[in-house]
């Protein structure tokens, strides 16, 4: 409850109760001391229990009966460090509206002041350096308040009293603007040549709370086509952010939960479905029919949409990390240099890079798809004791995991593993999290891919003990700690890529399985993958695969591949030259997706898949046929179907997805009936697919099963890290 404005709170309360005392932050949680008379002490615990402020979330109070000293009055104490013990670090917090209205009062003196914060909201753990939270352990130690706001800083009846970022004109930090050559403006200034210059369709880099954005007008095609082009990945759909419910609301469609998540004080992007024929271009997110929305939520986002000249701007992250002092420094405008005309620098420094959060509402519920800004590193309740272990994670879309006492904490969204800079972020932000939350692995987990950085990572780490953690195994293991399950359960692992225990890739897998171990019951039929990596990025190869092992010639949309292309896979695929076999789902998908003339080749991950989902039509409910003999779901019948089928596309898209939909509930009933378990957790990145994610959920629940499925962690790999600490924690000797 650290650096929520909890203390003040507290002191105000026992003001009101005539008790003397203390209050004080401890990396222990918050210690209080009252003395008075009986009635006014039990008054004050009720009210302790009921009536805190929203953001405190108060774990649990424990209360201790002392001799009376007698305390002439209520102080706030300084901060103590109780070494070892466990601490909560606040994640970085929304502008709160109090602050919202000093930002917009042209009496306050905070009037369009960029960095404006109180004790309910501001920058947290992407400033701290060090525990416990106070303002010499963050970046912005080296701005000396001015007496005014050391008057606020000091007054427990302000809302700024101890919110350590406080900051104003006269001693914050402010924003500058730049071109490539030299600084432009200043201050206000700079903020409405910033606003001038997007209308006018220019990309901006805009240095965030953690990081940096690439900005433009989400309805100018030109400046997205020009976006496009410089960050070299034409399909994958960028966020966007506007500046109010009701904008949004003019191109998306808004339920009452899609409201709460994005005006909550964690703001993450949230995915929601896309109105049609709304001025938001094309170019921002082709191929999908949802878009990513977030709301501003820092006093810098305000104020670009303070003219309204827009309805949403196209905020996708930057993803480049920040030297010191970065906006003397010419050599962050230089690597930024191919990918925005301007730059809109300021001088607080980020400590700790966050990206932002992406969600989305499925079943009411909010469900993580990237975990990182407003959440991060708030722990995941474990609801037992763990051991002390960190878990690496995967390759892609890593995080990785700490564990302690009840505490699962894990790292914000890392990336993709695939060079050295994330691997430097990684390592930078492991070091950062073991020292402030006191975490002294004795194990270390580890997916069991050779190739994978974090698996040569851990292995190279000395003095500690090495736990392998199979993929699959890991992503039910995670669906099961964030229900609170400890039994067993059959767990569906559907995905793109895991190493098997076999060499082979998995990744359509039934699992029965607790943290201990897991049993293998059933799998997707194994095809060779021709080619590997290059065949994740060419669906049509895995197409020719499955066609290949159904006994098909060449499908008519994948005689768009050059026959010369085609006969050297096939090649490939009959001699079994560099091919690796595997059962993976999401390669059945990107079959079936290039099959349809959907997608043969990719631009991002998962696109052919995404795209598939796309193009389901509801409400079909006609699965091909499939068949599952002792261990294995055989999809070849279904291929031919699919091949033969004449509907329109949609159609098939459909009967595709439901006819996954069905064997998952047909495999579960068959172990059912050997094992008698009822929980089915389902996990991976396939789940990402909310069409295959409902109708499955609804046939298990249909068929009597308990169904698990996420949402504090991703389905994909994000959630990887958590499943592997708590099989490590049960593992570890
Ligand atoms: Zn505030
Ligand atoms: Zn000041």
């Amino acid at each position: 409850m650290q650096g929520v404005g909890f203390r003040p709170w507290v002191y105000q309360l026992a003001l009101r109760h005539q008790l003397g005392g203390y209050v004080f932050n401890s990396t222990l949680g918050v210690t209080i001391e009252v003395e008075g008379a009986e009635e006014a002490l039990t008054g004050f615990e009720a009210a302790l229990r009921t009536e805190a402020p929203p953001l405190a979330e108060l774990d649990r109070i424990r209360v201790e009966h002392l001799e009376p000293v007698g305390y002439q009055e209520f102080t706030i104490r300084n901060s103590q460090d109780v070494a070892g013990e466990f601490v909560l670090v606040p994640a970085d917090i929304a502008t709160c509206p109090d602050c919202l209205g000093d930002l917009r009062d042209p009496a306050n003196r905070r009037y369009r002041y960029p960095f404006t914060n109180c004790t309910n909201c501001g920058p947290r753990y992407t400033i701290i350096q060090e525990i416990p939270y106070d303002r010499p352990h963050t970046t912005m130690a080296e701005f000396r308040q001015c007496p005014a706001c050391e008057r606020e800083y000091h007054d427990p009846g302000n809302r700024r009293f101890h919110a350590q970022p406080n900051a104003c004109p006269d001693c914050g930090p402010w924003v500058e603007l730049w071109d490539r050559e030299r600084m432009l403006g200043q201050r206000a200034e700079a903020i409405d040549q910033t606003r001038k210059l997007l209308r006018d369709g220019a990309i901006l880099a805009i240095k965030g709370l953690g990081g940096f954005h690439l900005a433009c007008d989400a309805a100018n095609d030109a400046a997205l086509q020009r976006l496009r082009q410089r960050k070299l990945r034409s399909g994958k759909p960028f966020a966007l952010m506007a500046a109010s419910l009701e904008k949004i609301a003019e191109f998306c469609t808004l339920g009452p939960e899609e409201c709460a998540a994005l005006s909550g004080t964690r703001r993450p992007i949230v995915l929601l479905a896309r109105r049609p024929g709304s001025r938001i271009s094309a170019e921002v997110a082709p191929g999908v029919p949802t878009l990513g929305v977030m709301l501003p939520y820092t006093p810098l986002h305000h104020l670009l949409f303070e003219g309204g000249e827009f309805d949403a701007l196209v905020m996708t992250s930057a993803n480049i990390s920040e030297e010191p002092i970065a906006f003397r420094n010419r050599e962050v405008a230089a690597r930024l240099h191919p990918l925005a005309d301007y730059f809109l620098l300021h001088n607080r420094r980020i400590q700790t890079r966050v990206d932002d959060s992406v969600v989305r509402i499925f079943e009411g519920r909010e469900r993580t798809l990237r975990r990182a800004r407003g959440y991060a590193p708030r722990p995941i309740e474990l609801g037992f004791p763990a051991q002390e272990v960190l878990a690496c994670g995967g390759e892609l879309k890593n995080t990785f995991c700490l564990t302690k006492e009840h505490h699962a904490i894990l790292s914000q969204h890392i990336g993709d593993l695939e060079n050295l800079e994330t691997l430097e972020f990684f390592q930078e932000t492991l070091a950062h999290m073991k020292r402030f939350f006191r975490v002294e692995p004795r194990a270390v987990a580890y997916d069991l891919h050779p190739q994978y950085m974090t698996t040569r990572l851990a292995l190279a780490m000395p003095g500690i003990e090495k736990i392998g953690v199979q993929h699959h195994h890991a992503h039910v293991a995670a669906c099961m700690a964030e229900n609170g399950l400890r039994e067993k359960v059959i767990g569906v692992a559907l995905d793109g890529t895991g190493y098997g225990t076999d060499g082979l890739i998995w990744g359509g897998e039934f699992l029965i399985c607790d943290y201990l171990s897991f049993e293998r019951r059933f799998h997707f039929r194994y095809v060779p993958l021709p080619g590997g990596d290059t065949a994740i990025r060419q669906p049509w190869r895995s197409a020719l695969s499955y066609l290949a092992d159904a006994e098909l010639a060449v499908a008519p949309a994948l005689e768009a591949v050059p026959a010369a292309q085609r006969r050297v896979v096939e090649a490939m695929i009959s001699g079994r030259i560099n091919t690796v076999d595997t059962s993976s789902c999401g390669r059945l998908f990107d079959a079936v997706s290039a099959i349809l003339g959907i997608r043969l080749e990719t631009t991002y991950e998962g696109q052919a898949a995404i795209e598939l989902e796309a193009a389901a039509a509801p409400g079909i409910n006609e699965p091909y046929p499939f068949a599952i003999d002792a261990d294995t779901i055989d999809f070849r019948e279904t291929i031919r179907a699919i091949v033969r089928d004449e509907s329109a596309r949609d159609v098939r898209s459909a009967r595709f997805h439901d006819t996954v939909s069905a064997a998952i509930a047909e495999t579960c009933r068959r172990i059912r009936q050997q094992d008698r378990l009822k929980a089915v957790c389902l996990s991976g990145g396939t789940f990402q697919n909310v069409y295959l994610l409902g109708q499955t959920a609804q046939l298990l629940r249909a068929a009597g099963f308990q169904v698990f499925l996420h949402a504090k962690v991703p389905p994909n790999d994000g959630g990887l890290s958590l499943g592997q600490a708590v099989i490590a924690s049960s593992r570890a000797s």
